[in-house]
C-alpha cells in the first residue's frame, strides 16, 4: 500500500488509491506530492552547480513530503547522495532498499554507529567523543567506517570549533592509517546564506578553506568537500566545492524569499495540501465562531468547516490570518484554529460539504502557497511543510 517502510504516515496511500479509495470516499485531507516537480527541481538545482555532486537532503521525512518516495525520485533525477539528519533516518533509507551514498550528521553518544557502518552509511563526526565511538564500532564490525568531519565555520551549532580542528584531523588520520576509518568528506554549514550579502558568508568560507588546507596538510584526501545548502546552491557558486546539499529548494520553496519566489529560481512547489469541507451551514449575524469567539459573523452568512487543525500541522498562529482557497476564492481562517478543524466565512458564496479547500499549493489555481502561510504565521515556509502531521496522508503523483 505504501513504500515508506517504518517512516510511513499511517494513512499513506498510493496515488492509484486516490482520490476515491475503496475504503470509503475521498480522504478528509491529503498532501499531494508532485514527484515530477521534485525531479524537475533537482534538475534546475543541478544546472546551478554543474561541477558538483548532488546530495538530496531528505531529513525530517523529506521536509514532510515522504522520505522514501522523494529520495527515490531525487536519485532518478541525478542525485548521487542522500542527506539525513539522524542515523535512524539514514538507516530507514537503507531499509527501504535505497542505494546511493547516504550521509547523516546528528549524533548523540551511544548512537547506532555500528548499524550505520554495516549499512554503508557515511557518518559525520563533529567531536572527539564521536570519533572514538565510530572507531570502536568499526573495530567491532570488522569494517572500515566512512567518516566525514564537520567544522563549525561560524554557525555556532554542531561541528568542531576551528581551534580543535587540527587535533581532530590528526586523530582521524591516525585512525585512517590503522584502517579503521576512511575520511570521505569534510564539511561545514552556513549561518546566514539566505541573507544576500551577509558578511558572515565570506568569513565562514575562509574558515572552511583554512580547515581544508589543514586537513590536506595532515594527509587527508576526502572525496567531497561541501558547504552549500539551498541558498548556497542557488546564489553562492563559490560555496559549491565538490558537492551541494539542497533541501528546501528541492521541494520547490524559495530559500531566499527576498530575492524571489520559486518560479524565479526555476522551482515548482511540490506539496499541495487540501481538505474536503465537513460542513457548510447558514448562521445568523452575531454568531461567534470557534473557541473563544475571536470571530463573530458580521451578518447572516455561510460558514464552512475545514477538517484540519493544529494536530495536522495547521499552525494555531494562523487563527484569524491563515489563507485558504474555498469555493473559488481566497478566504481567511475565521477565529481560532482548533486541534482538528477550522472555519472559514464564505459570506454570500455557496459551497457543499465535500467541496475541496486548498490550503496551499503551487499557486496556479489561485491557491495560497506555503510561503503565504509562513508570512501569515510569522514563520518560514520550511516549517509550514515540515510540520504537516502524520494524520494527513501523503499521496505521491508522478511516481
Ligand atoms: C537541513 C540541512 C541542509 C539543507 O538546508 P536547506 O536550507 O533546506 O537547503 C543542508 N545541510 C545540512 C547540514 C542541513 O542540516
Amino acid at each position: 500500500m505504501n513504500d515508506m517502510n517504518g517512516v510511513a504516515h499511517p494513512g499513506a496511500v498510493d496515488s492509484a488509491d486516490a482520490p476515491a479509495g475503496a475504503s470509503g470516499g475521498y480522504p478528509r485531507a491529503q498532501a499531494t506530492i508532485d514527484l515530477d516537480a521534485l525531479r524537475s527541481n533537482v534538475a534546475a538545482l543541478r544546472a546551478k552547480a554543474p561541477g558538483a555532486a548532488f546530495m538530496a537532503v531528505v531529513k525530517a521525512d523529506a521536509y514532510g513530503h515522504g522520505m522514501v518516495p522523494c529520495a527515490r525520485a531525487a536519485l532518478e533525477a541525478g542525485a548521487t547522495w542522500l542527506g539525513a539528519a539522524t542515523p535512524e533516518e539514514a538507516l530507514a533509507l537503507r531499509a527501504a532498499g535505497l542505494g546511493g551514498r547516504v550521509l547523516c550528521w546528528l549524533w548523540n553518544p551511544g548512537g547506532p554507529w555500528r548499524a550505520c557502518v554495516e549499512a554503508d552509511i557515511d557518518v559525520t563526526v563533529s567531536a572527539h567523543w564521536a570519533l572514538a565511538e565510530v572507531v570502536a564500532a568499526a573495530r567491532a564490525a570488522g569494517r572500515t567506517a566512512r567518516v566525514q568531519l564537520k567544522i563549525d565555520a561560524g554557525l555556532g551549532r554542531n561541528g568542531v570549533q576551528p581551534d580543535q580542528w587540527p587535533d581532530l584531523v590528526r586523530a582521524a588520520r591516525t585512525a585512517e592509517r590503522d584502517g579503521l576509518i576512511r575520511v570521505t568528506g569534510l564539511w561545514a554549514h552556513f549561518s546566514c546564506a539566505d541573507e544576500p550579502g551577509h558578511p558572515s558568508v565570506a568569513r565562514e568560507l575562509a574558515v572552511f578553506r583554512r580547515a581544508l588546507d589543514q586537513a590536506a596538510a595532515a594527509g587527508l584526501t576526502p572525496e567531497v568537500r561541501h558547504m552549500a545548502n539551498s541558498p548556497g546552491t542557488l546564489t553562492l557558486p563559490e560555496s559549491h566545492f565538490d558537492l551541494v546539499r539542497p533541501g528546501v529548494a528541492m521541494y520547490g520553496i524559495s530559500p531566499v524569499p527576498q530575492l524571489g519566489g520559486p518560479a524565479d529560481f526555476g522551482l515548482r512547489p511540490v506539496m499541495t495540501l487540501t481538505a474536503r469541507l465537513a460542513s457548510v451551514k447558514r448562521v445568523p449575524g452575531g454568531h461567534g465562531v470557534s473557541y473563544g469567539h475571536r470571530y463573530v459573523t458580521a451578518g447572516e452568512t455561510t460558514l464552512a468547516l475545514v477538517p484540519v487543525g493544529y494536530a495536522d500541522g495547521v499552525p494555531r498562529h494562523a487563527s484569524g490570518t491563515g489563507p485558504v482557497l474555498v469555493a473559488g476564492r481566497r478566504r481567511t481562517v475565521a477565529g481560532r484554529v482548533a486541534m482538528d478543524q477550522f472555519v472559514v466565512d464564505l459570506g454570500g458564496d455557496a459551497a457543499e460539504p465535500g467541496d475541496e479547500a486548498v490550503l496551499f499549493g503551487p499557486g496556479d489555481r489561485g491557491e495560497p502557497t506555503a510561503e503565504d502561510w509562513a508570512r501569515a504565521c510569522g514563520t518560514i515556509a520550511y516549517e509550514i511543510v515540515t510540520r504537516i502531521g502524520a494524520r494527513v496522508p501523503r499521496v505521491h503523483t508522478g511516481g
